[in-house]
């Protein structure tokens, strides 16, 4: 069961769903839902982070709303095309956090030590663009590097929760490509300045095109992340590798700062990262869920 956000020809954002036979507009089921079953009665489901907040966010919410209208009606008129305009699946998290140097052969691919302890970045929000969005690349930084990763979105209010509670924090599973001005990155790093502007341009932070409800993936210890440029395949890892894994992670940063409800947590690359060039397309797969694909202008 993956969900996604995407745009109508109206430019109106809606909840999408694999059902099924295929996609189906779920915001427009759940408006026929709420009006056969309970008066009209509940929130409007337009952005899939209302659902994460709103702790709504389950692979039972889908099944069921979309299992009980076709009993009362048939459900083909809300099936979608094969054109989807995809948003972003979270499109304003208060946060972005990443974690660098999580693959050990990554860390040594740039020259550096493998961390004895998780190393956090963060985006801006900003830079987030949805799948078959277009990377810029910014003029006069040199070169720009893709990192694929998988990427977890927070739940509920979490504050200093143990690496035991911490999955229960997570709401479900996407995908992210950490683009990142690697020229720029290793200049600032080398006057003892913060990464943040190579990570930080507009369109840096591609995300989605699925979110995948926690519960549906069975075991997030050994998904296999692969990234291509142009059918070429550059990084291929299993998280497995992780030198933190996801529990540590979100354990970890819970002790820093407060994570909310739509906080994207990107988990770090594999090696293997490189070269963006005008015209690329780039692929970022796990396939339990999915590919996010993006051309770079
Ligand atoms: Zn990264």
């Amino acid at each position: 069961m993956r969900a996604f956000s995407f745009q109508t020809d109206k430019g109106q954002a809606q909840i999408g769903v694999e059902y099924q036979d295929g996609l189906y507009n779920f915001s427009a089921a759940w408006e026929l839902y709420k009006q056969l079953k309970n008066n009209g009665r509940g929130p409007e489901l337009n952005f899939l982070q209302i659902m994460v907040e709103a702790d709504f966010f389950h692979a039972e919410t889908f099944q069921e709303v979309l299992f009980d209208l076709k009993e009362i009606r048939p459900i083909d008129d809300l099936k979608l095309g094969k054109d989807i305009q995809f948003l972003p699946p979270i499109n304003r998290p208060q946060k972005i956090l990443c974690v660098g140097r999580n693959y050990r052969a990554h860390a040594e691919e740039l020259g550096n030590e493998t961390p004895k302890a998780p190393v956090f970045f963060c985006k801006p929000p900003s830079a987030l663009i949805g799948h078959q969005g277009k990377i810029r690349l910014p003029k006069g930084v040199g070169e720009v590097h893709h990192e694929g990763e998988l990427a977890v979105i927070i739940s509920k209010t979490t504050k200093q929760v143990s690496k035991k509670q911490a999955f229960d924090h997570i709401a479900g599973f996407t995908l992210v490509n950490d683009v990142t001005a690697r020229a720029l990155q290793k200049q600032d790093q080398g006057a003892g300045l913060p990464w943040f502007r190579s990570k930080g341009f507009d369109t840096f932070c591609p995300v989605g095109p699925f979110l995948v409800p926690r519960a549906a993936i069975l075991d997030h210890r050994s998904l296999e992340l692969q990234v291509s440029v142009n059918g070429e395949v550059r990084q291929e890892a299993s998280t497995a590798q992780m030198i933190f894994d996801l529990d540590e992670l979100v354990s970890h940063l819970s002790g820093y700062c407060t994570l909310e409800p739509g906080d994207i947590i990107a988990t770090g690359t594999p090696a293997g990262v490189g070269k963006l060039s005008s015209g690329d397309e780039v692929q970022v797969t796990i396939k339990e869920i999915g590919t996010l694909v993006n051309t770079v202008e």
